[in-house]
Formats: structure tokens, sequence, C-alpha cells
């Protein structure tokens, strides 16, 4: 079995030319919408009208350039419809509040993004009174006893931050279904790798920052499901994507969709540069952790599930055993080599590295991290695809020499 292949999808949907015959869509700039009948604002307040009829309200509610770019984020996943939001933390949050009520709880990977950690962990039980039961993903058992009566949704990252392990998503589909729950996956780490909506998800969403974008110039996310779930997140009464208003600008959603044809080669780049590296570091008796290394827990599943154009993804992680070390390296390989840059976030053209422990996931109580297996010396490094391979492996190699010898 392969994995699905999105770009079939992607390359079959309607085409949306812009206003005057453009190649490319309009952006829709109006942040309100006039209506030639004055008996279709009622409909469009009540739901009748909308914009799978051509119907718009208002840019806070529906936006046709984002709405278009909606439909390609449906593609890529794969799932019914998608609408857009300012941030991937925007649209997880809408997920969790859309789902769930007060006294509602979610059963969530104990190894998620520090932001999603302390959204779950700290805000949703203080702000909102639901409460997250944190499990480790991979011990389905786990998984399945945690999962009670209250529980509305499992929530989990298809490739963790920054641990690297997969979850096993037919399975974890399987259990959440059997219990009437839903299951929820943050596809941020593999977009076109992975295809969680075809291996059991119900909702899909994506921090559309780190690798659809590319370039690290926009913040921006996406919520892929039903056309149910997209209507209840714009409901007027309850929906938390119209009324806590994380907007995606319009003209955000026409240059994002302007990357998505080259996503697939990019993917493939960042893929390919990484599975070398991580090779050869592991060859040099390093603590490496990358799926597409055979010594990784989840190589096999990961084989099984991924859709092997685009390999096993950009991300690896060397653990250098303290923070001093790791940080003598990462400084040593932005300010002596030239390799990349100390930065968070993910998915840039160019090589970006953090100590996870004490940034992206510093969130995270000390046992938590503990549990999750994020040590003080793990470095997350996001492969870019720039320069060459040898130039990159020799940078590599020269930071590390210069640190060991
Ligand atoms: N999900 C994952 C896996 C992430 O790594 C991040 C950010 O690093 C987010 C979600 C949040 O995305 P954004 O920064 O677009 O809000």
């Amino acid at each position: 079995m392969t994995g699905r292949d999105p770009i079939k999808d992607l390359a079959h949907l309607r085409h949306e030319f812009g206003e005057h015959g453009g190649v490319n869509m309009s952006v829709e700039a109006s942040t309100t919408f006039t209506v030639l009948d004055p008996a279709t604002m009622p409909d469009l307040f009540l739901g009748r009208a909308g914009p799978d009829k051509g119907c718009y309200l208002y840019g806070r509610h529906f936006n046709p350039t984002v709405y278009n770019f909606g439909r390609q984020m449906a593609a890529l996943a794969g799932t019914e419809a998608a609408y857009c939001a300012a941030s991937g933390m925007g649209a997880i949050s809408a997920v969790a509040l859309c789902l769930c009520n007060a006294g509602d709880e979610i059963v969530a990977s104990h190894t998620v993004y520090g932001g999603t950690y302390a959204l779950l962990h700290d805000f949703l039980p203080a702000k909102c009174g639901i409460r997250t039961r944190f499990v480790d993903i991979t011990d389905t058992d786990a998984v399945a006893a945690a999962i009670g009566a209250k529980t509305r949704f499992v929530f989990t990252e298809s490739v963790s931050n920054p641990t690297l392990r997969l979850a096993n998503l037919p399975k974890l589909s399987e259990i959440a279904h059997a219990r009437g729950v839903q299951l929820v996956v943050d596809n941020t780490f593999a977009p076109l790798i992975l295809s969680p909506a075809a291996l059991g998800a119900d909702v899909v969403v994506h921090s559309i920052t780190k690798f659809i974008s590319g370039a690290s110039d926009i913040i921006a996310g996406a919520i892929c499901g039903t056309s149910e779930l997209i209507e209840a997140l714009m409901d007027l009464h309850t929906g938390p994507l119209m009324l806590l208003g994380p907007t995606m600008d319009p003209h955000v959603a026409a240059t994002i969709s302007l990357r998505l044809p080259h996503l697939p080669l990019r993917m493939t780049a960042h893929s390919e540069r990484a599975l070398a590296l991580a090779t050869r570091l592991q060859g040099r008796g390093l603590d490496v952790c990358y799926p597409g290394l055979e010594e990784h827990p989840d190589h096999e599943l990961f084989t099984e599930l991924h859709c092997p154009e685009y390999g096993y993804g950009g991300v690896f992680t060397i653990d250098l055993g303290d923070e001093t070390a790791a940080n003598a390296v990462m400084a040593n390989l932005q300010n002596e080599q030239r390799f990349g840059y100390m930065a968070v976030s993910l998915g840039y053209f160019d090589t970006l590295m953090s100590c996870s422990g004490s940034s992206t996931s510093s969130e995270m109580t000390d046992d938590d991290k503990q549990a999750a297996g994020i040590s003080p010396g793990l470095v997350r490094v996001s492969i870019g695809y720039t320069g060459t391979l040898e130039q990159r492996w020799e940078q590599l190699q020269a930071a590390l020499d210069a640190v060991y010898s």
C-alpha cells in the first residue's frame, strides 16, 4: 500500500481565473459585499445563501479569494471542504472550540508543538473549562483507555514536533470512531507526504506558515474537513472563526495559492536533502532521528502510509547531549559556516535550527518534556534545499569538527 498522491486532486480542481480572464485568480479585497436583491441579505444571515451559491456577506465571514484557496487546501488534504485562518494556532483553537463545549474533554498526544500544548494544557481549562488528557499517542491502548464519556476528539500531530514519531492514524481513527469521537490531525510537518483524511482523520489542520508557504514570510493556517464543520466554524452565533475572528487576509490566500503548484517539488527537495544528511550524520556516529532512517521506530509504518514521491519529510533532530554543545554547534553552523539560521519554525527554503526544549517546546513542564523524550541537547533541524548537498555536508562536518576537536 502506498499513500494517496494529492497532486492528482489538485490538478483536477476547477481552475479559478482572474476577473478579466487572468490566469491567476483575482484578489477580492473588499470587506463587504452588495446584494442585488434586498431579500438576499436576510438569507445570508440565516445561512440560506452562502459562498457555495456565490453569495458573500462580510470579510470576516467568507471571502471569495480565501474560499477559492480553501478549495485548493481541501483538494490537497482530500477533504470535502476547507477554510483558512490567520495562523495555525487560529485553526487549531477554532477546531477545539467548535467541537467542544465547557465541560468536554480532549485526548491529545503528549508531544505536540509548545503553543498547542499551552492551548490544551493551560488556556482551554482555565478559560473555557475544556480539559485535555495527554497520552503517548504511539501507545494506542493508552489512547483507548483515556477516551471517556466527555471526550469529543482525539488530537495528534501526524509527525510529532519535535520528536518525529508517526501517529498510527488508521489505528487511531478506528479507536476514536468506535467510541464515537473524532480524530483531529495536525499535518504541518507532512503536507503531501501524509494524507491524514485518507487514513481516517475527520479534521486536518495545517500551519501553512511552514512548508506550504515555504518562505517564512507569512503566518497562516487551514482547517480541512466536512462542509458541515466549515459551516459550524462560521456560524453567526457559535462559530469560532466568525466570532473570534482569526481571519485570513485575501492577499495572503492569493499569494499562497501561487505557491501550491511547486509544493510537490519543494517537499521532494527537502526530503531528499534531509535523508542524505541524516544518513551521513548517523554514519558519523551521531544520535540522529529521522523517519527515513531504517533505525527510526516508525520507519516501517511511515513507509506504509506515506506517498513515496515526497519522502520522509524535511525535519530531523540530532541529540547533542546537552544544551551547551547544541548551542556551540548551531552557532558555528550559522556564524562560521553559513549553513543555516538559529531560528524557530520550519519549512523554510534554508535550514532553520533550534534547541526545542528551550524554545518551541519550552511551554511544556519538565516532566512532560522528559516523558516525550525532549532532552536539553535535542536540536531540531528543518533542512533547506539551497546550496549543494556536498557543500552543506562539508559545512556540517566542519562545525562538528570545530566543536568536538
Ligand atoms: N502546529 C505545528 C506542528 C507547529 O509546529 C506550529 C508552529 O510552530 C503550529 C501548529 C502553529 O502554527 P502558527 O505559527 O502558524 O500559528
